[in-house]
């Protein structure tokens, strides 16, 4: 049974997470409920819920949304047409969509702008990757992995490469490599972020080490996702959970190193039941696997007055 228990660090929360959460929560502390929010603030369920239960109702379509009300866009961001599907609609906005995120955007509008070819790096239907082909359309060309490139129906046009914030560094390394070989000129932003980037290292670093990884994050999750494919692939049993819950007490069999990491939509107090069960079950040793030490702090959007 576990006797150590490997925390990742960092794990959870990243700073466009917490900015995301902290304009939702000042619009409802000062606004009468309903509040609108464009796709779920951030992709945990936990979080999303807990919203809800205040007065927030989260929507897919602004046509849902009634002429005049207050709207908040979600960390992943949204595209042009929504922006000005809102001002139609006289919606009062505040824009919580990751500064990471609106770097990705930027790029995208700019390489159409210059003449570019773009290929997205991400994952289709993803909200992040709807909002930045949003920019370009017509310009741009979803690759989701490697094996797609050779398919690609560009021929020897300029091509610029930028990606998902939240993908496997591993994995689009490959499609980065693919996209070199075929078009050599390329210009690639690599736009993975600090977080997600943070968290595959430490999880790693865990899994290594760890007879069985639990990674905290709803399936919604890209990059919660995507850090129990990492510990997968260090050949560690890993595990998604929504929350204890859905822990399911035989893995703890002949599991003496248990590692624990959640994505970057977590909150912490997700971890603390696992943490207290797996002391009940004989864990004496809870020690921090440190691999990077994050400052980064994003400033509130504009519009939260208004
Ligand atoms: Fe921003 Fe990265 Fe967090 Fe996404 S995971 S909200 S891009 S810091």
């Amino acid at each position: 049974m576990p006797h150590t228990l490997l925390l990742a660090e960092p794990r959870g929360y990243c700073a466009g997470v917490v900015r995301a959460i902290d304009v939702l929560d000042r619009v409802l502390a000062s606004e009468p409920a309903p509040v609108y929010a464009f796709h779920e603030i951030v992709h945990n369920r936990h979080v999303v819920d807990g919203f809800r239960q205040r007065g927030a109702v989260f929507v897919d379509s602004l046509s849902e949304v009634p002429e005049g009300s207050r709207i908040v866009f979600s960390a992943h961001g949204v595209s042009p047409e929504v922006v000005e599907e809102a001002r139609r609609r006289h919606l009062r906005v505040v824009d919580a969509t990751c500064p990471l995120v609106t770097k990705v955007h930027k790029e995208t509008k700019k390489a159409a702008q210059d003449g570019f070819e773009i290929l997205l790096i991400g994952h289709r239907g993803h909200d992040e990757v709807v909002g930045t082909l949003g920019e370009a359309p017509e310009r741009t060309t979803i690759v989701d992995n490697a094996s797609e490139v050779d398919a690609l129906p560009i021929g020897g046009k300029s091509v610029f490469v930028v990606t998902q914030t939240t993908l496997s560094v591993d994995d689009t390394a490959e499609v980065i490599d693919a996209i070199r070989g075929r078009y050599p000129a390329a210009e690639v932003r690599n736009d993975i972020c600090y977080a997600t980037t943070n968290r595959q290292e430490a999880v790693r670093a865990i899994a290594q080490r760890a007879d069985l990884v639990i990674v905290v994050g709803s399936e919604n999750s890209s990059n919660s996702v995507r850090l129990r494919e990492v510990a997968a692939g260090t050949g560690t049993p890993s595990y998604r959970v929504d929350g204890i819950e859905d822990i399911d007490p035989a893995w703890y069999e002949g599991a003496g190193v248990v590692g624990l990491t959640a994505g970057a939509s977590v909150p912490d107090e997700l971890l603390e039941p696992i943490i207290e069960d797996l002391r009940r079950r004989g864990v004496t040793r809870v020690e921090p696997v440190v691999v990077a030490t994050e400052t980064v702090e994003f400033r509130p959007p504009a519009g939260l007055d208004a």
